[in-house]
């Protein structure tokens, strides 16, 4: 098997990166006309720094407001109109599910991507794969193209005004890229592009969780205060780039298997997937028979910056055992990255590890009662 390593052309991040947008895309030779996919909240806030850099830039463009779910249909509406408007780069702005659109839509037009994720709530900006859902926010399937984005354009200012919780659902993707990366490199398992796991993937997975360790609460605080610090940085570099390129390069198992599971529950789709992937991670440390230190380490965390760690905190304070069924199903069914774990595992399985990840999960708020 070949080792095979991926990453976005060029990764950008800071404050106020976005002025630079225009000057970074023309330096790797991405021109116009470029049709810029954007969430609502993004389009809003940076509406007249795209008119100053790109125009700057000699790039024209267009905006596609973002229909709200990465489906079949919406990225057919964004190809529609870059199709339309003959657009060379398609440039995605806003969160995961807008850049998810972004990429699909370009891979399906045949042009260049540019990222820029406007929220750190997922790895996915490097990533050169999407996560299709359907238009009711189930998890279809992964879609996976040629090439990752050509630019992934990160500003730090734009961050910091987010909701706190969506730096902390980031946190909650990002704190299962060791394990699974960990699970894939001993087991030799395939990564996302069909080959062998290298040393970089893996260091850049395990630097990934020790910045989450050392800097997730200081750079929760500093999101609650709205503004840009170097532990805030490292932080976003960490939910990123370093989660990105760990996950993709490396591979997935366990945990986000139990998140595609937990989309089946309508009760867990309020709730963002780096959430429900932050529970996803204690059910594969339950199923791995991980060590209690282990647990106590990444339960410490969770709790500390926010993140879910009972199966009421994601929505299912009530799990009916038909429900709980469903959910085990979904996660082990063919394909599933569940199957790259190193052991067989069944539906059955997954069921009493979901119990039990819950279960510890309630003794550690019990034994440690919020302030
Ligand atoms: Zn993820």
């Amino acid at each position: 098997m070949l080792s095979v390593f991926c990453s976005p052309s060029r990764y950008t991040q800071g404050r106020n990166a976005t002025a630079s947008l225009g000057a970074e895309m023309g330096a790797l030779g991405l021109g116009g006309p470029a049709l810029i996919v954007a969430g609502s909240s993004a389009a809003a806030k940076l509406a007249g720094v795209w008119r100053e850099t790109l125009g700057k830039a000699g790039i024209a463009y267009a905006v596609h407001g973002f229909g709200g779910e990465c489906s079949h249909a919406e990225i057919a509406r964004v190809e529609r109109a870059g199709r339309a408007q003959g657009a060379r780069v398609v440039v995605g702005a806003g969160g995961g599910k807008v850049l998810d659109t972004a990429r699909a839509a370009a891979a399906g037009l045949g042009v260049p991507v540019v990222n820029c994720p406007t929220l750190a709530s997922s790895d996915a900006p490097c990533s050169a794969l999407s996560v299709i859902y359907t238009d009711g926010g189930e998890f279809q399937e992964y879609r996976f193209y040629g090439r990752n984005p050509d630019l992934v354009l990160v500003d730090t200012q734009v961050i910091a005004e987010a909701p706190p919780r969506l730096l902390v659902a980031g946190m909650g993707d990002a704190l299962a890229t060791w394990f699974e990366a960990r699970t894939c490199v001993d087991g030799r398992i395939k990564n996302m592009r069909g080959g062998a796991s290298t040393r970089s993937a893996a260091a850049l997975a395990r630097l990934c969780y020790d910045t989450l360790l050392a800097d997730g609460p200081a750079a929760v605080r500093a999101v609650e205060t709205r503004v840009v610090t170097s532990a805030l940085e490292r932080l976003v570099e960490a939910n990123t780039l370093l989660s990105g390129l760990g996950f993709e390069s490396s591979g997935l198992a366990a945990a986000h298997a139990v998140h595609n599971g937990l989309t089946t529950a309508p009760g867990t789709h309020p709730f963002f997937h780096g959430e429900k992937v932050a529970f996803g991670t204690l059910v594969q440390l339950v199923l791995e028979g991980q060590p209690r230190e282990t647990f106590a380490e990444v339960l410490g965390f969770a709790a500390e910056v926010g993140l879910p760690i009972t199966l009421a905190e994601i929505g299912l304070a009530e799990l009916p055992r038909d429900l709980l069924g469903r959910i085990a199903a979904r996660a082990t069914a063919p394909g599933e990255t569940i199957h790259n774990e190193p052991f067989e595992v069944d539906a059955a399985m997954v069921a009493d590890a979901v119990l039990a990840a819950d279960a510890t999960g309630r003794a550690w708020r019990r034994e440690r009662p919020q302030p």
